[in-house]
């Protein structure tokens, strides 16, 4: 196939239909998230060499060592974090390409996003422009500590795998606020989605998951 021709399948409605597809099969439901996906072109946040396998449901290099998330991770958390009720203003920690973050502004009015990567945020808030995504501010900051600023919160997402729940993200949220999250737990990762109540927070377990290492200062 000419490079012309891949370029065209690679972007067309039908290959990202089929991702859709698989989604649904896999449990997704939310038809606000699965029209985010299908609406953010996948293939320019990662690498051109890439560009042919965006459509698929796997992970992928981004460079420094990180990944773009599994589209079917991105749903779920998008998903879990939605199902608590309106959310105007989103924290996300872990900008990495900025998948996450273009998929969360069509359904909320305000991203914050943290990268502690600072070559990640450039090309990152250069993909926004481009592609015109004006509801994303970005930060270059070690995401431990949130973005007290900007806080509260009514949901928070972290596409990193800490060992302790951040305390500061917790109290950066909301009452009724829900932070998903993947945390390590004896030698596995699981996705958790707290939700801060008006005593206390409830914790639910969402299943295995995958994730880098979330770590502390900044590159
Ligand atoms: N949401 C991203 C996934 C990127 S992988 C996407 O859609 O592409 C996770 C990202 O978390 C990496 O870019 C990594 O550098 C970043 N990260 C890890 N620890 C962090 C921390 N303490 N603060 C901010 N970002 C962090």
């Amino acid at each position: 196939m000419s490079a012309g021709a891949s370029g065209i399948g690679m972007t067309s409605r039908g290959t990202r239909d089929r991702l859709v597809g698989r989604l649904r099969e896999h449990g997704i439901r939310d038809e606000r998230v699965l029209s985010a996906i299908m609406n953010v072109p996948r293939h320019e946040f990662v690498d051109e060499a890439l560009s042919s396998r965006a459509y698929e449901d796997t992970a992928l290099p981004i460079g420094q060592s990180q990944t773009i998330s599994q589209p079917y991770i991105v749903a779920r958390m998008t998903e879990a974090l939605l199902a608590g009720g309106t959310l105007a203003k989103v924290l996300e920690v872990g900008t990495g390409s900025g998948y996450q973050a273009a998929v969360l502004a069509q359904l909320v009015s305000e991203v914050y996003t943290v990268e502690r990567i600072k070559e990640l945020l450039r090309s990152s808030r250069q993909l926004f422009h481009r592609l015109k995504i004006f509801n994303v501010r970005t930060r270059h900051a070690d995401g431990h500590l949130g973005w007290p600023g900007q806080a509260p919160f009514d949901g928070i997402i972290v596409t990193a795998a800490a060992r302790t729940i951040p305390e500061d993200l917790v109290a950066q949220l909301a009452i009724g606020g829900r932070l998903v999250m993947p945390l390590e737990r004896d030698g596995e990762q699981r996705l958790l989605m707290i939700q801060r109540g008006e005593d206390g927070c409830e914790t639910a377990d969402l299943g295995a998951v995958v994730f880098v290492p979330m770590l502390a200062g900044l590159s």
